[in-house]
């Protein structure tokens, strides 16, 4: 094959300008497009390039796309490695493989099988939900060989649906045009049932957020249980109440109030808390700034508050208000916890750093003259591996602290 493979045409390198390799040999995944000199050749949307320093010298081999401010994503640092099936399989499978190493195997049970950067498929997510796979895509070199990567999938997890998934935003981010909704199989109808340790949920694959389920909060919702014991606990920005169903079930709380803006994930909090056969929680809609003001004027004291807001910093412009909005936040939460209680809080914003959001904990225990403790300062569940060279893959923070 050897002579065959010869009259292949050679890809376009893509040639980075003086100074700007340093993250690519980090395996940093993403070229943006300001660090490119040139390109070597003639690369359409969707093409293998190969990415070389000023010197030519040969740093990684990725997808191309001109629509995209992530000019090239970056899958091999191996030169004599094709981006061919042979490569996608043994990523897949690679990362699947880690899953079932950290014990996500229950095939009744979900898992994150694939985390984009964190496992080297930068654009890939792939969610188990027991017997679907749920896939969300962010990049048009993922978008180009779904033919090829959905039958992979298939072969090696044997689902009974695949469903796509699309984020808002990235039809213009990517040039991506993908249609949500069932891209393989059965499509499921209604929702598919999840095992978590003793719990279990009912997920909306098509409709709910994300892929359906904050799969990256799970050992964070059993680590803030442990400190919930015999408990009244809020649990703001509850979404479909796994962090309540966890504290009241596996931390023995004595009882659960979750709030959400949202009508829907209130229903589905409250169908879960009765799957689960659970009475001393009691969902409701509120806008979580409102209710906690109104909480503490009212003077209702609680021994635990979950704090789980939506990403506020979309981008690095709007840290500094985001911010502010952390600090608002927190700061009435600690106004309605009684000295002693816990306050575990979370920020899903990757611009947000570790040292910024404990900055902002200080802040709030300067404003309310109370001591606060960090216990524990912890990140996104296993399946959500943190890529060493890639910083964005670090973006949930949640901290549990006590509150004196
Ligand atoms: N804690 C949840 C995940 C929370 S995701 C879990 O463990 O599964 C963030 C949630 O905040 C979403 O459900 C969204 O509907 C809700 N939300 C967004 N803005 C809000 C606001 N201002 N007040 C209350 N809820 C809000």
């Amino acid at each position: 094959m050897a002579a065959l493979d010869s009259q292949e045409p050679q890809p376009a390198q893509v040639v980075l300008k003086a100074r700007k390799s340093r993250p690519f040999y980090n395996r940093h995944p993403w070229v943006i497009d300001t660090a490119i000199d040139r390109i070597q050749g003639i690369a359409t949307d969707g093409d293998v390039v190969e990415l070389v320093s000023d010197k030519g010298r040969f740093i990684a081999r990725g997808i191309y796309n001109a629509r995209s401010r992530i000019r090239v994503r970056l899958y091999s640092w191996v030169p004599s490695e094709a981006l061919d099936r042979d490569f996608w399989k043994s990523r897949l499978s690679a990362a699947i493989r880690l899953r079932s190493e950290l014990g996500y195997d229950d095939p009744q049970g979900a898992a994150r099988l694939v985390y984009s950067e964190g496992d080297g498929l930068s654009g890939l997510v792939v969610d188990r939900y027991a017997d679907y796979l749920v896939l969300q895509v962010t990049a048009l070199a993922i978008a180009s060989r779904l033919e090829l990567i959905v039958p992979l999938l298939v072969e090696m997890l044997r689902p009974r649906g695949v469903i796509l998934r699309t984020e808002r935003g990235m039809t213009q981010a990517e040039g991506l045009e993908l249609a949500n909704g069932t891209y393989w199989g059965q499509p499921p109808d209604g929702p598919v049932f999840i095992r978590d340790g003793p719990l279990r949920y009912g997920v909306d694959l098509l409709e709910g957020h994300k892929t359906g389920f904050y799969l990256d909060q799970r050992e964070n919702r059993k680590a803030a249980a442990r400190y919930l014991a015999g408990r009244r606990v809020l649990d703001m920005f509850c979404y479909s109440g796994a962090f309540s169903l966890t504290a009241a079930a596996l931390g023995k709380a004595r009882e659960v109030l979750g709030f959400d803006s949202s009508q829907k994930a209130i229903a589905t909090a409250r169908a879960n808390a009765e799957l689960n056969s659970l009475a001393n929680i009691r969902f409701d809609t509120g806008e979580a700034f409102q209710v906690l003001e109104s909480l503490g004027s009212a003077g209702a004291r609680f021994g635990g508050v979950v704090l789980d807001p939506p990403k506020f910093a979309r981008s690095r412009a709007t840290l500094k208000q985001a911010l502010q909005a952390y600090h608002w936040l927190n700061r009435l939460a600690v106004n309605v916890l009684e000295p002693g209680g816990y306050l575990i809080t979370c920020s899903c914003s990757g611009h947000v750093t570790r040292q910024d959001f404990r900055d902002m904990l200080l802040g709030v225990a300067q404003q309310t003259r109370r001591d606060i403790q960090i216990l524990e300062q912890r990140g996104a569940s296993p399946d959500h591996p943190v890529a060493a060279g890639c910083p964005e893959t670090d973006y949930l923070k949640c901290f549990i602290c006590r509150v004196n």
